[in-house]
């Protein structure tokens, strides 16, 4: 089968469409033929290489896939051949103390599929091998390209907000990233429980994105003051929620944006780590730091029913054959893109 294949870090140039051996399916797996994978950060990451992680080579990424069912284990019962199916790309023993309390993520084999997993084994391929527990059928209303541009950011995102953060109508949202992957999803379930989003973009095209999804507020950081704009908005008071994944870059305003006792959830640090924190304000403030990762099956499928609603939408920047994921890594990197990148094998 063809894959997007890197044997080494390195910039875009390291990834290679190459023919490698199909998956072998054991008796719990399920063999998928992807019609579309998602692009997300985490390509970026692996790709790149992280200090203190272990890339699995020959790595082929991809989190996010919705394909057909081609083959099933022996002891697969939930599922059979040409069933329309996205994945939960959450990776879990499933028999442990934490999987069997729905704390799938405190697994201590805990992985995301395509990023820790390999060698070559991820959604950007023409065939993929999953666990059929992490397979879940598609919603009727989805096309291929819509259903693999959902699962990752949209499980991330509920986990963040739902979960973690506990939104409650009324609730000012400040969210980094507005128009990106997690951003477009963060803003539909601001809404979905009645909060109000304040969107942050840097391009005119975000920012009429963002406001169709149903952003009243909404703030370019290109040329406007971000936090004077939150005060302006909040009336001072500040921002019940800090919806953060950029990291170093953004940090200090998010603190600063936060109203005392807010709560600030933080998923990703996509221009750096090293993000100080005053603790005089923390006590002070009586603010709420909240780490959140990735999310569980239970969260992927209670957010789906918003989906099968139409009160969440799938939104996709653009759609490119597999062969181009260089071309679509670039434009994740360079902050391009609108919603989701799909390649299609
Ligand atoms: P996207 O690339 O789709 O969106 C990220 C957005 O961040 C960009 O659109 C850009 O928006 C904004 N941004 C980038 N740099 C800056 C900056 N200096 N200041 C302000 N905003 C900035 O990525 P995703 O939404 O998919 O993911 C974002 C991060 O979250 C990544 O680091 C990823 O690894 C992490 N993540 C973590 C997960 C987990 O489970 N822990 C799951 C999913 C993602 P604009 O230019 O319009 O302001």
């Amino acid at each position: 089968m063809k894959a997007m294949v890197f044997r080494d870090h390195g910039e875009v140039d390291q990834l290679h469409l190459e023919e490698i051996p199909e998956p072998t399916i054991g008796p719990n797996d399920c063999l998928i033929r992807v019609r579309a994978a998602g692009c997300n950060y985490n390509d970026i990451w692996a790709r790149r290489g992280l200090p203190g992680m272990k890339i699995i080579m020959p790595h082929v990424s991809g989190s996010d896939a919705a394909g057909e069912v081609v083959g099933v284990g022996s002891e697969v019962a939930s599922v059979k051949a040409g069933d329309r199916v996205l994945v939960h790309p959450g990776l879990s023993c499933r028999v442990c103390e934490a999987c069997t309390s729905g704390n799938e993520l405190f697994c201590r084999e805990f992985k995301i599929w395509g990023f820790q997993t390999g060698p070559n084994d991820g959604a950007h391929a023409e065939l993929a091998k999953l666990p059929a527990v992490n397979l879940i059928p598609m919603p009727a209303n989805l096309s291929f390209e819509q259903a693999a541009s959902l699962p990752l950011v949209l499980e991330t995102a509920w986990r963040m907000l739902v979960t973690r953060a506990r939104i409650a109508p009324g609730d000012f949202v400040l969210i980094w990233g507005g128009a990106g992957g997690l951003g477009v999803m963060a803003v539909q379930i601001c809404l979905l429980f009645n909060a109000r989003p304040i969107a942050v973009v840097s391009s005119d095209e975000k920012a009429a994105l963002v406001r169709s999804l149903g952003a009243e507020h909404v703030i370019d950081r290109r040329t406007e003051d971000v936090l004077a704009r939150v005060r302006e908005i909040t009336g001072r008071r500040g921002v019940d929620i800090a919806f953060e994944h950029v990291g170093e870059a953004t940090w200090a305003q998010s603190l600063q944006s936060l109203k005392w006792g807010g709560t600030i959830v933080v998923c990703g640090a996509t221009t750096g780590f090293d993000a100080p924190t005053d603790l005089r304000f923390l006590w002070n403030k009586q603010q709420n730091h909240l780490g959140s990762h990735l999310g569980t099956k239970a969260e992927l499928l209670a957010a789906l029913r918003f989906v099968e609603s139409g009160q969440i939408r799938p939104v996709i920047d653009q759609v490119l054959p597999l062969a181009d994921a260089a071309q679509a890594q670039t434009r994740m990197e360079s902050d391009q893109a609108a919603g989701k990148l799909i390649l299609v094998p």
